[in-house]
């Protein structure tokens, strides 16, 4: 029997030799990363067994700004719920400290994963690319730009599906309402951002999906320079050069999403009807048949079977419907979204299976990439 009163997450202490250290109901595995004020690491559930990623920041590292920035990168978090984004589960706060419970991608970057393996064929980077290209959508769809496409942002989950992460430069728009904040990664960076001109954030991230689609296939960037300097003339000059292997539909895709003037850009529905996203019809069709398993999209819509488990472990039923109406991301939904990702994740294997892995292509070789 489970009894939870609060959503704070009451111990982060040392226990007693031998056993975890835990952060509310979560046990700490092991650490996956570290970025500049926070540490993320992988724990369980205790009682639903997930693996999840939880983001540990010291808030008074932090100054006002930065803190600004982590509390905006919750707040677009709580409002997206893709099958190709990495899901918010609970926030967890203290008077010091930020934990951030998310979904876990067990296969890491993206980044990674070309470094060791080399550049993917053709058919590999589109089925990639389409769930790639989804995620996106859906932000531009809920006026959010994520400003900070890269490889490094892309991750993998246990069925090497896309879960885009990292929201830290993510932002609202309107359109016809111009943002101006230097943003993102410099090879993955729009002229316009160079240029520190005012930029349609839509626009941005294409610029960046051209950058991403190119290492994808390429397995190194299209813009490199020895400095900044020299970087920037690249970019703002739309220089880039297209391997022998490349082929011209590719080519032609890549070449209209890295088009220096943001207004001549593709836009994602045009990217969606282009030669070579269609050239493999099960393709889109992945992307399309997770993307419909998205549910829980409508307020008030919840899962039955998910909610009796709960019930089954001695969880309020009523609170547990208050939480996820209230979008409170504690103990109570927490539970929710990682029984209901079990159920998704079932699901998705299902279709995994149906649609087949895709196969590496010839050539393909270990990639020397730089980390941005
Ligand atoms: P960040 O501070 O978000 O850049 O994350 C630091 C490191 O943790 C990066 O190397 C990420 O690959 C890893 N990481 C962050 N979030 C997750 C996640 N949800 N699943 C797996 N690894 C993650």
């Amino acid at each position: 029997m489970v009894i939870m009163s609060e959503s704070g997450p009451g111990s982060q202490s040392s226990p007693p030799h031998g056993r975890p250290l835990q952060v509310g109901f979560y046990e700490i595995i092991r650490t996956l990363g570290k970025g500049n004020f926070a540490v993320v690491k992988l724990a369980r559930h205790k009682v639903t067994k997930t693996q999840v990623a939880i983001k540990i920041i010291d808030k008074t590292r932090l100054n006002s700004s930065n803190l600004e920035k982590i509390y905006r990168e919750v707040q677009i978090m709580k409002l997206l719920n893709h099958p190709h984004i990495i899901k918010l589960y609970q926030v967890m706060e203290t008077k010091d400290m930020l934990y951030i419970v998310t979904e876990y991608a067990k296969n890491g970057e993206m980044f990674d994963y070309l470094t060791s393996n080399g550049r993917m064929s053709e058919g590999e980077a589109r089925k990639k690319f389409w769930q790639i290209l989804m995620a996106v959508d859906y932000c531009h769809r809920h006026h959010i730009v994520h400003r900070d496409l890269k490889t490094e942002n892309l991750l993998l989950d246990a069925n090497m599906n896309i879960k885009l992460a990292d929201f830290g430069f993510g932002n609202f728009y309107n359109s016809g309402e111009p943002l101006s904040t230097w943003c993102g990664s410099p090879p993955y960076a729009a002229p316009e951002v160079f240029e520190g001109k005012e930029y349609e954030g839509p626009q941005l991230d294409i610029w960046s999906l051209g950058v991403v689609l190119y290492v994808l296939v390429c397995g190194s960037l299209p813009f490199d320079g020895a400095s900044l300097p020299a970087l920037r003339q690249r970019v703002t000059e739309g220089r880039f050069r297209i391997p022998f292997f490349m082929s011209q539909d590719c080519e032609n895709l890549i070449r209209k999403m890295l088009v220096v003037d943001p207004a001549k850009r593709i836009t994602i529905a045009q990217i969606k009807q282009h030669r070579w996203m269609l050239a493999d019809p099960s393709a889109p069709l992945q992307a399309l048949s997770l993307s419909i398993t998205d549910y829980n999209s409508n307020l008030g819509d919840y899962s039955e079977p998910v909610l009796s488990i709960m019930q089954t472990l001695g969880i309020d039923r009523q609170r547990t419907i208050e939480s996820l109406q209230n979008s409170s991301y504690n103990h109570f939904s927490a539970i929710y979204y990682l029984l209901l990702e079990r159920v998704k994740e079932h699901r998705s294997q299902q279709l995994s299976r149906q649609c087949g892995p895709g196969p590496r292509g010839p050539g393909a070789h270990p990639t020397r990439l730089p980390r941005r």
